[in-house]
């Protein structure tokens, strides 16, 4: 079986230029989409991050403002300024990046960034409103998910969709998105997770299996079902034999040549569109705030 590799670069750049045309569609009336990146504290995956963020908006001219906070900081400062980031007029979304450090109070944060402006789906609120399957955003890495099934002509009605992994910003809301009733729903989800016995029996099953865990290797070929469809949102920086860093996800991706039928490689897969996601959710921001 031939097994196509998704190029989730091409579709993000295919989202991009319709994002272009929004961005420039909203400046004719005066509305320029802005966001506010909060980083509490050095960590350098996230700073990176937030470097392809900043690149990737000067490109379709969304302008990102980067709020450094120190790692030693309280909550009440944090809330402080998502307060006046909430009243800010000129910005329409607002995300905080992780880590966000443990000694801080993290609900009370999260629920302090206002549910108009929060473009990545981290206020509780707007997190029950996709359980509910009416909500204004969703968080961008689910929603870049579905678009690369969507791009790819992949329908998940009646499709038994397995996921691995059950964090709050991947693994539940994506369940919650693939099983509502209507377009781009109506799936059978299974959730499996760090206490899943015999997680084999599970992804063997899948018509699609959606790996969101950040364990390099944790899937491989031998695991899921011939002709099945492999998302792997995983991000892992390992060494390579030269003893040089590079990004791998969770999936053994040349076990799975020529038994799944479509695989997203780490980089250049979910990624990519995971980032469009969040600028389309800020530009959906931009015309209602
Ligand atoms: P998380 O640490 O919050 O959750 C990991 C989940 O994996 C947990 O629910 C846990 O139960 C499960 N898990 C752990 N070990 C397991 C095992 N052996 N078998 C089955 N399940 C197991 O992680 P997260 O924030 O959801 O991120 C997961 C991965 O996705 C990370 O590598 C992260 O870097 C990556 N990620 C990528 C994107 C993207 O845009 N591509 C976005 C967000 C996260």
């Amino acid at each position: 079986m031939e097994t196509i590799v998704i190029n989730g670069r091409a579709i993000a750049n295919a989202i991009r230029e319709k994002l272009a045309v929004d961005v420039k569609n909203l400046a004719s009336k005066n509305i320029n989409p802005r966001m506010a990146v909060l980083h509490i504290g050095e960590d350098p995956a996230s700073l990176s991050y937030t470097k392809s963020i900043q690149r990737i908006s000067s490109k379709i001219n969304i302008e990102v403002e980067v709020c450094k906070i120190e790692e030693t900081t309280s909550s009440d400062f944090v809330i402080e300024k998502l307060k006046k980031l909430n009243e800010n007029k000129k910005i329409n979304g607002i995300i905080i990046q992780e880590p966000i450090p443990s000694h801080l109070k993290r609900e009370d944060i999260l629920s302090s960034i206002s549910p108009f402006k929060d473009i990545d789906c981290m206020n509780p609120i707007n997190l029950g409103r996709v359980m509910k399957g009416k909500f204004l955003f969703a968080p961008s890495t689910p929603l870049g998910v579905l678009k690369l099934l969507e791009y790819e002509n992949i329908n998940v009605e009646g499709k038994n969709v397995v996921i691995v992994g059950r964090s709050n910003i991947v693994g539940k809301p994506l369940a919650n998105l693939l099983l509502i009733k209507g377009k781009g729903g109506n799936a059978t989800v299974t959730v499996c997770h760090s206490r899943t016995r015999n997680l084999t029996s599970f992804t063997k099953m899948a018509d699609i299996v959606v790996v969101a865990v950040g364990r390099p290797k944790l899937i491989e070929g031998n695991m899921v079902k011939p002709g099945s469809v492999v998302i792997d949102v995983g991000i892992n920086d390992v060494l390579d034999s030269n003893g040089k860093h590079k990004l791998v996800g969770d999936v053994n991706f040349d076990s799975m040549k020529g038994i799944a039928s479509y695989i997203t490689p780490v980089p250049g897969g979910v990624g990519p569109v995971t980032t469009m996601m969040l600028l389309s959710n800020l530009i959906k921001s931009a015309l209602i705030s």
